[in-house]
């Protein structure tokens, strides 16, 4: 049994898998009868309500049954019944404001960040921070990073830059996670008292590190555009995977002793995968 391949996800799908569901759906009366979620194609008015930081737009429909409130694309709707007092939705909306608020939080970081242009000017995250792009002419490409900026030195400063300011850029960062994380596995190995056999820098498309029955890890790349503690978490997490190979209570216990913040560092990474993307 010793050859299966034990791999796991420390994030899953970065961006559509929320822990929060997308939409509330709730019983007006309780008759038995599962809740379900009231079609737009009933609508009838359109109205809105001002709740504490954002606006909720109340659609009216012939249903009787359900209230639901809907966060997408930044967007708040309650779909309710034509006859339900415009002032228990209010209620309604207030009692679900921290839910509200949580999916509105996500939505805008996964909206406000836009596909990379690799412009001069341009912000690019590195261990948590941003820090900007500056493109020179030079006669040999080179990126480098200096004085808290990144400085790309191109042939020809007028052309079409991006495709190869991509690329020095993820060879950069490559790099660096190369260096950082094989340091950050060296140190943490020490105090939990475990030795991967392999570590494998590479690119993921939809997980952040995985750790094999025969101890090899291998990390994506791209966490290195995250903050420092999210690093380490990962690294924790796929080290203690050594001692337990699965997520089981006590394989979370022991993360939770090298790392004591994780339960937060797993909410961020769901989170913001969307920042770590180049
Ligand atoms: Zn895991």
């Amino acid at each position: 049994m010793g050859e299966a391949k034990n791999t796991h996800d420390v994030c899953h799908k970065p961006l559509k898998s929320c822990w929060i569901p997308q939409a509330l759906i709730l019983p007006i009366k309780d008759n038995g009868k599962t809740p379900i979620l009231i079609s737009f194609l009933n609508q009838k008015t359109i109205d809105t309500i001002e709740a504490d930081g954002f606006v909720a737009e109340i659609i009216r429909t012939n249903r009787k049954k359900t209230v639901s409130i809907k966060v997408a694309e930044g967007k708040v709707s309650v779909v309710a019944p034509k006859t339900f007092p415009a002032k228990e939705i209010s209620a309604l909306v207030a009692k679900k404001q921290r839910w509200i608020k949580q999916k509105l939080a996500i939505q805008n970081n996964v909206l406000k960040v836009q596909p990379k242009q690799f412009i001069a000017g341009e912000s690019f995250s590195y261990l948590g921070n941003n820090y900007r792009l500056k493109i020179e002419s030079g006669p040999y490409p080179d990126l480098k990073f200096q004085q808290e900026q990144f400085i790309a030195t191109v042939r020809n400063i007028s052309a079409n830059n991006a495709p190869a300011i991509k690329q020095m850029l993820i060879k950069w960062y490559q790099q660096q996670a190369e260096t950082i994380l094989r340091e950050r596995t060296k140190s943490y190995s020490e105090v939990i008292g475990v030795t991967p056999s392999k570590i494998t820098i590479k690119l993921f498309k939809v997980r952040w590190g995985s750790c094999s029955i025969r101890r090899e890890i291998q990390y994506n790349w791209k966490i290195i555009m995250a903050p420092k503690h999210i690093i380490d978490y990962l690294v924790v997490h796929e080290l203690c995977h050594i001692q337990h190979h699965n997520h089981s209570p006590l394989f979370w216990k022991t993360v939770a002793k090298y790392h004591p913040e994780y339960k937060e560092c797993k909410v961020w990474l769901k989170n913001n995968a969307s920042l770590l993307e180049i």
